[in-house]
């Protein structure tokens, strides 16, 4: 799921994300909440409409943003009281209160309103966050069936319906994640995430932790890891059985030069591309790669051009798409022909 924090993917209009095959969006809550605000988003017939986008989007609670607001924040059992980043004032969120914003938004996934630990924590301090995130679970869901039929529009698809998920957390502790996966399949939602990580810890570490929560993750019900990662980390954890995930990193790595290719990484910024007629990427067929070459990219980017934000961006986000569409197809194959089963059946 590519990054669209305030209802724009940065740079990249949404017929070219249409055309680049985005499914879906990521939209932040916090971020809406503070602009344009959800009530106008509600009056505009919802973030669909508002933002002209016609398949699926998915918005955080705002819980992530909030607790990364380290001086601005205080939690108690009822919620989270902040300021906001960009004046200074004060707000409240609640899982009641996160629940409203999502429903007004009108995105098609929403998240339940959940703590993110911080890292390193210790076990006491694991636990205590981890059971007010199972406890905010349960005000979410509840408050969520209580007025999920009060939006008074319908999106693109027709349909107004929304899918609430759950998130599970319990720091780096294997026990604690097990547990706290257990307790939120309890509560029961259509979808869980797996929350809490790349906040600092060791990759090996975030590798481990999400392998064992895995474990106790039913498989029929999509999984999303939130937050993660590299191209190479985004095969190895769909491989793990991972089926959604969201990230900054090809947008954000984008505006700073920073570009993705089958080759390797590449810094746009460098001087020797400067008289590089060669494409970006040789074996991609995104519309950058088609038609620019290297040096005119790295001139873009030198001349601080707005047009290398976009260029960049779409490649990046080109290059993301196709490694998952080469994901889901090798998945598909294994099903037909690759399984083990298939392979180990003994020949006739
Ligand atoms: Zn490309």
């Amino acid at each position: 799921m590519p990054v669209g924090t305030l209802a724009s993917v940065k740079g990249v209009p949404q017929d070219i994300l249409e055309e680049l095959g985005v499914q879906i969006l990521l939209g932040n809550t916090y971020h809406l909440y503070l602009r344009p605000g959800v009530e106008q988003v509600r009056k505009l017939g919802g973030l669909h409409r508002f933002m002209a986008w016609p398949r699926a989007i998915l918005t955080d609670s705002g819980g992530f943003q909030v607790f990364s607001l380290t001086d601005l924040r205080k939690v108690t059992e009822e919620g989270v009281t902040f300021r906001s980043h960009l004046d200074g004032s004060t707000h409240f969120f609640s899982p009641e209160s996160a629940m409203d914003a999502q429903i007004g938004l009108g995105a098609d996934i929403i998240m339940a309103f959940d703590e993110c630990t911080e890292y390193p924590a210790d076990r006491e301090r694991m636990r205590a966050s981890m059971e007010l995130t199972l406890r905010w679970a349960e005000r979410s869901k509840k408050h969520f069936e209580e007025h999920k039929n009060e939006v008074p529009w319908r999106n693109y698809v027709g349909t107004a319906a929304q899918s609430l998920f759950g998130i599970v957390q319990g720091g780096m502790d294997r026990q604690l994640r097990k547990e706290s996966a257990e307790r939120t399949i309890e509560i029961g939602f259509p979808g869980y995430a797996i929350g809490g990580l790349s906040v600092g810890e060791p990759r090996p570490l975030t590798r481990e932790v999400v392998e064992s929560t895995l474990e106790h993750l039913p498989t029929d019900k999509p999984r999303y890891l939130m937050g993660v990662g590299t191209p190479e980390e985004i095969v190895e954890y769909a491989n793990l059985g991972i089926d959604m995930m969201d990230c900054v990193l090809p947008t954000r790595a984008a505006r700073h030069g920073l570009l993705f290719t089958s080759e390797g990484k590449i810094s746009i910024k460098q001087a020797r591309h400067a008289g590089d007629e060669a494409p970006l990427d040789p074996n991609c067929g995104c519309r950058v790669c088609q038609r620019y070459s290297r040096a005119y990219l790295r001139h873009l980017y030198a001349s601080n051009e707005v047009l290398a934000q976009v260029l960049n961006t779409v490649h990046n986000l080109s290059f993301y798409l196709d490694t998952m569409r080469a994901v889901r197809h090798s998945i598909s194959l294994g099903k037909e022909t690759g399984s083990p089963c298939v392979q180990s059946r003994p020949k006739p």
